[in-house]
């Protein structure tokens, strides 16, 4: 048996472990299952990939999507690591030479589909193997309460039955209890520990903001959280949106790419190619690009419509800065997204228990983006964490909202659309409010209403607002499935009625402006970004990269390019100290990064 402390230095470059990982490592080094919870970027692989290397046998990693097999098995690849990846997509002769690989004992890692690993001859021939570990990743994949459900996982349970002797580790990002407890029974591991690691990624910057002008907001974001460094991803709520968004992305000369369940096998395989090896590449997607983004060096995550709760947003943000250096991530919602999500799930054919979690889920989703606190320790709660300080880190800690006693504008705006008939949309109800004098407002006679102009003390954006907040707060309806009138619900009587006072946010106008104030202390910044040194490492490793077919980072991440460009490590040996540079990447690029540096000089 090895010891993991010094596989992890020897092969992976690391200095340590990073939080959980060491007692994962060691439980499953002894021969120990359980079931590890870490957010996206917390480091997952490095848990079974490390007892996998110090344990006899054969590690076998159960994944649900080839592009991230496929990856995976490269940066392995580089770090000398015999991998393979079996799955129904590989040509006949491919799959007979990773079996004989198999047979002769000349593989340690494996990764492999469910169902490939779950058929009878895949079985059969493990039997005869001796098995390191089976890790499961991924693992939410096999509950229905998730919204990434895959049937082939339904059938994994076969291996405690198969291999009761085999550890199985099972990992996700997924930290909803319902799916834990889902995963722990589905997977046979009720009676081994589970690893929760703490959810907070503190270098992801996070900022919400009421959709305005989407493009304008989005084009702001971009320009200061990629400034051409790293990849982006674009949340839209729908394909068509995806589409479009990619379109006028790519009009603005962004590279950008898109991403749905509509596309064809073929096409999606290809997005994710291009994902993985482009620079500075945005994708515009659903939430159906997800799994299988590998990439360390996304610098932004940006979504067009509210998520339909704080764990799928958390994961989707989550995707930024697995690197550990700062990133970005925005949220732009809508009132009526809140008003949408709400119908979908009371048409939806689900049981009313779902129907319930779904709707809390919502809410816990609304009250982040409305929030006037720090938005991370509300998000980190959602998580059963309770963060004792405001983080610092986000929008509402950098420049917190003025909040204000908005009663007296909560009544004007209520009635307004009580005295319209309740038939009318936003537009309109604040066109009243503010006494304009409309074809709409001529037609229906609403200038002779005595709400008529009674708004004018505050800007039309600030009635919008109000609007919105009462929408969050549940005061206001938005009859989606018509027309998007406005139509107040109970919870509006006690405030019309002047029982109940209303506390609004003063809208910040432009927050976008303070986006690159006070990031977290990490060490690649904006002025290494800038370093001529790093630049020709990023140049030299774009080259490497683009030679062998593989993405730049697993040549070395950026955060290793920066630490040698800040080091200036002049022979192997004080190469060989930087984290990141293990003993193979030491042998294969050593000399090339020396040289790099000696032209640099
Ligand atoms: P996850 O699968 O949990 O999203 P990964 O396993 O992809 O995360 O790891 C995220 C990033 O963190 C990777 O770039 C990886 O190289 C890095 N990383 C993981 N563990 C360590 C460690 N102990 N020391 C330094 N970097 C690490
Ligand atoms: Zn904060």
């Amino acid at each position: 048996m090895q010891d993991p402390l010094e596989v992890l230095h020897r092969v992976f470059g690391h200095a340590g472990f990073r939080g959980l990982q060491e007692e994962v490592v060691r439980h499953a080094v002894a021969g120990g299952s359980g079931l590890v919870l870490m957010p996206t970027g917390g480091g997952k692989s490095l848990c079974f990939q490390v007892p996998a290397l110090c344990r006899p046998g054969l590690g076998v990693v159960v994944s649900p999507l080839i592009a991230l097999m496929e990856d995976q098995v490269a940066a392995l690849r580089q770090q000398d690591i015999a991998a393979a990846a079996l799955h129904s997509e590989l040509p006949p002769e491919e799959a007979r030479a990773i079996w004989r690989d198999l047979d002769a004992g000349r593989l340690k890692l494996l990764y492999v589909s469910p169902e490939r690993l779950t058929g009878e001859a895949t079985l059969a021939r493990l039997d005869e193997m001796r098995i390191a570990l089976f890790a499961i990743d991924e693992a939410h994949c096999v509950s229905q309460w998730g919204h990434h459900f895959r049937p082939e996982y339904r059938a994994l349970p076969v291996l405690a039955e198969r291999f009761p002797q085999v550890p199985r580790l099972a990992l996700t990002a997924t930290a909803d209890p319902r799916t834990v407890q889902d995963i722990q029974r589905q997977l046979r591991l009720e009676e081994s520990p589970l690893f929760r690691a703490s959810f907070d990624r503190p270098n992801i910057r996070i900022s919400a903001q009421p959709r305005e002008q989407e493009r304008a907001q989005l084009r702001g974001f971009i320009k200061r959280a990629g400034d051409g460094n790293g990849a982006g991803l674009i949340y839209c709520g729908s394909r068509r949106k995806a589409e479009q968004t990619a379109e006028w992305l790519r009009a603005d000369g962004q590279d950008a790419l898109v991403f749905h369940a509509g596309l064809e096998p073929a096409e999606k395989r290809e997005a994710h190619r291009r994902f993985a090896r482009g620079d500075a590449v945005v994708m515009a997607a659903t939430i159906a690009f997800g799994m299988g983004i590998d990439r360390p060096d996304v610098r932004f995550v940006a979504h067009t419509d509210l998520p339909r709760s704080p764990e799928s947003w958390y994961q989707e943000i989550g995707r930024a800065g697995r690197d550990g250096l700062p990133a970005e991530a925005l949220l732009l919602y809508g009132a009526g997204d809140i008003a949408l999500a709400r119908h979908r799930i009371q048409e939806s054919t689900a049981s009313d228990e779902q129907k319930r979690v779904e709707r809390q889920r919502l809410d816990a989703m609304v009250a982040i983006a409305e929030a006037s606190t720090c938005r991370r320790q509300i998000l980190l709660r959602c998580f059963g964490e309770e963060a004792p300080l405001p983080c610092g880190h986000c929008d509402l800690c950098q420049s917190p909202p003025k909040l204000f006693d908005g009663t007296v504008a909560a009544q004007k705006l209520l009635s307004a659309v009580l005295r319209t008939g309740r038939r009318f949309g936003v537009g309109h109800v604040v066109d009243v409010l503010l006494g304009k004098a409309t074809d709409k407002v001529a037609q229906f006679g609403h200038d002779q209403l005595p709400t008529f102009g009674v708004g004018r003390d505050l800007p039309e954006s600030a009635w919008k607002s109000v609007a919105r907040q009462l929408v969050a707060q549940g005061a206001l309806d938005v009859a989606v499935e018509n027309h998007g009138e406005l139509v107040p619900t109970e919870a509006a009587r006690p405030i019309l009625r002047g029982e109940q006072s209303v506390m609004l946010r003063e809208e910040l106008v432009a927050p976008v402006a303070a986006a690159r104030r006070g990031r977290a202390a990490v060490p690649v910044d904006g002025a290494v970004q800038a370093d001529p040194v790093f630049a020709a490492l990023r140049d030299w490793r774009r080259r490497m990269a683009a030679a062998q077919g593989v993405p730049s980072y697993v040549i070395f991440q950026d955060r290793t390019l920066a630490e040698i460009a800040a080091t200036l490590p002049r022979d192997l040996d004080a190469l060989s100290q930087v984290p990141g540079v293990g003993a193979t990447k030491l042998e294969r690029y050593g000399e090339a990064v020396l040289r790099i540096l000696r032209e640099c000089e």
